[in-house]
């Protein structure tokens, strides 16, 4: 299948154009050009200036970039695990060395604010140290006289080839949850950064080259759909890992695994937070702002649906329109912004195009954010806010991935729950509260795998599994924590008899 001439809204071009840079492939140790046919612009979206151009690849480059990992899989296999925890640990070394120019690059190519950016990145550094644990978390176990002098082990081994495929929200931090125990494991592996925002990957590459890493452990193949699929469907690739909308992680799940791949797909949100008539607002509501419009609310964890319960509603409302009127929105580079631009113009135009649906659909628009003052260059949108919203609205149904909140008030914490679990996604929630009783009944209940008590964003850490549940998470094994070395190993159990 080629490409559409539409990608993310955006014209594809032919043939490059302009100054900016063409990006090239890192396979079997090489940067080499793409085959591509046709090349996606990437936005600074504070400014609208092309910065780059990504090739959209073939399945040809994927074929190349298989063949270098597939060759260079069973010497890395072979490698003892120390060894191979010895690059990852020069690699996050070259991280820290590099991060305030990695948290800049990530600013400039996806527009979240700067010490957004550095958060990212340091919990993208997280996952390198605690794949570095390798030799000991990989460990399998053992039971000796399982029968008169019989022994049995089980053993850990890589499963061969893995690939990653990235979404646009997380330019760095993404590919790490993926990349660094996909090696320290064994593996070899080949990475599909989001089109959007590929330079984060392409400079994290060129850290990684000076690893020590064989050719071919790690290779960096851009692109868009015609690479995902060719990676879903190659012979080559025994697991895949994606992370995006839905609609694409669903569709990605059902062909690789019908390829006979070990895959993970991580989809899209809708995260509802819940407002308790006792929660402390004082302390409380910074966070939950923070949650609606961090990353100007292009966050699979971002809250997209504030519940207040029963007398919290008016109060929980007022505060919110205040804390999201104060935002400063700016250029994520800027000190002092809180919140930049969202990643492109089809998708501000799609945000403003949900405010209309809302306004349209009969919710009372509380605070507008199209009449804020921006910067007229790049892709700003301030925060809005809308009251009594029906679960059947589309602003109450659909993942707008934008700085767009909605109120749908409640009357007990039992209906708060029922709409959540309405809803077929189930990434994150929340709830504020100072009560034991209320809390321990809503994290119990809750569908989300991700579930905050008196904290806004339930963040992924690197050394616990992450992942969503219902339609946000296709597969059985989450990603990082100790599901990533299960995810990345088979276990072999040898029954030994000496005469
Ligand atoms: P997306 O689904 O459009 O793209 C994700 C990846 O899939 C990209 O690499 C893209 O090139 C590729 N892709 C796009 N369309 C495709 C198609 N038709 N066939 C095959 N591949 C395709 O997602 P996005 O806009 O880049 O990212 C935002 C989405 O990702 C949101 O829905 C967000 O909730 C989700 N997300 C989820 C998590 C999570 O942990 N669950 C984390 C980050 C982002």
């Amino acid at each position: 299948m080629t490409d559409s001439a539409v990608v993310n809204g955006r014209e594809t071009q032919s043939r490059p154009s302009g100054s900016a840079e063409v990006l090239r492939n890192y396979i079997g140790g090489r940067w080499v050009e793409s085959r591509a046919g046709s090349f996606f612009d990437v936005h600074n979206p504070a400014t609208g200036e092309v910065i780059a151009r990504t090739p959209l690849s073939t399945g040809q480059d994927v074929d190349a970039a298989v063949e270098a990992a597939r060759k260079a899989f069973p010497g890395w296999r072979d490698t003892p695990p120390v060894l191979r925890a010895r690059s990852l640990f020069r690699f996050r070394q070259l991280l820290e060395d590099h991060f305030e120019e990695l948290a800049r690059l990530v600013t400039t190519e996806h527009g979240k604010t700067l010490e957004e950016s550095r958060g990212s990145v340091r919990r993208g550094i997280e996952c390198v140290e605690v794949a570095c644990g390798a030799p000991s978390l990989m460990m399998g176990y053992s039971l000796e006289n399982i029968a008169t002098n019989v022994d049995s082990t089980v053993v850990r081994q890589p499963v061969g080839v893995c690939a990653a495929i990235a979404p646009f929200n997380f330019p760095a931090m993404v590919p790490l949850w993926f990349l660094p125990f996909a090696v320290a494991t064994g593996n070899t592996f080949v990475l599909k950064p989001s089109e959007q925002v590929p330079l984060s990957q392409r400079r994290m590459f060129e850290l990684l080259e000076q690893c020590d890493l064989p050719p071919g452990v790690v290779n960096l193949v851009h692109g868009s759909r015609e690479v995902v699929e060719a990676l879903c469907d190659h012979p080559g690739i025994r697991a895949v890992s994606f992370v995006g909308s839905t609609p694409v992680a669903r569709a990605v799940y059902q062909r690789a695994t019908h390829a006979g791949k070990r895959v993970q797909a991580l989809g899209g949100a809708k995260n509802f937070i819940v407002v308790m008539p006792d929660a402390d607002l004082d302390h409380g509501m910074s966070s939950i702002v923070e949650s609606f419009y961090g990353c100007a609310g292009e966050r699979c964890l971002a809250g997209s649906v504030l519940v207040p319960v029963g007398s919290a509603h008016g109060e929980a409302r007022d505060r919110m329109v205040a804390a999201a009127r104060a935002l400063k929105v700016g250029p994520g580079l800027e000190p002092g912004v809180s919140m930049g631009p969202v990643i492109s113009a089809p998708h501000k135009k799609k945000v403003v195009s949900y405010i209309e649906k809302g306004v349209a659909e009969g919710a009372r628009l509380v605070l507008d954010g199209r009449a804020a003052q921006v910067p007229e260059q790049g892709y700003f949108l301030a925060p809005s806010i809308f009251d009594d919203v029906r679960p059947s609205m589309s602003i109450g149904r659909d993942e707008i991935f934008g700085p767009v909140a909605s109120i749908t008030p409640v009357k007990s914490l039992s209906e708060a729950i029922e709409v959540m679990h309405a809803h077929p996604n189930a990434n994150a929630t929340s709830i504020f509260t100072q009560s034991g009783k209320s809390a321990r009944e809503f994290a119990r209940l809750a569908t989300a795998s991700m579930v905050g008590v008196n904290i806004g964003v339930a963040a992924p850490m690197a050394y616990f599994p992450f992942g969503g549940a219902k339609d946000s998470f296709f597969g059985d094994l989450k990603v990082h924590g100790r599901d990533a070395f299960e995810f990345y190993t088979d276990k072999k159990v040898v029954i030994s008899r000496w005469f």
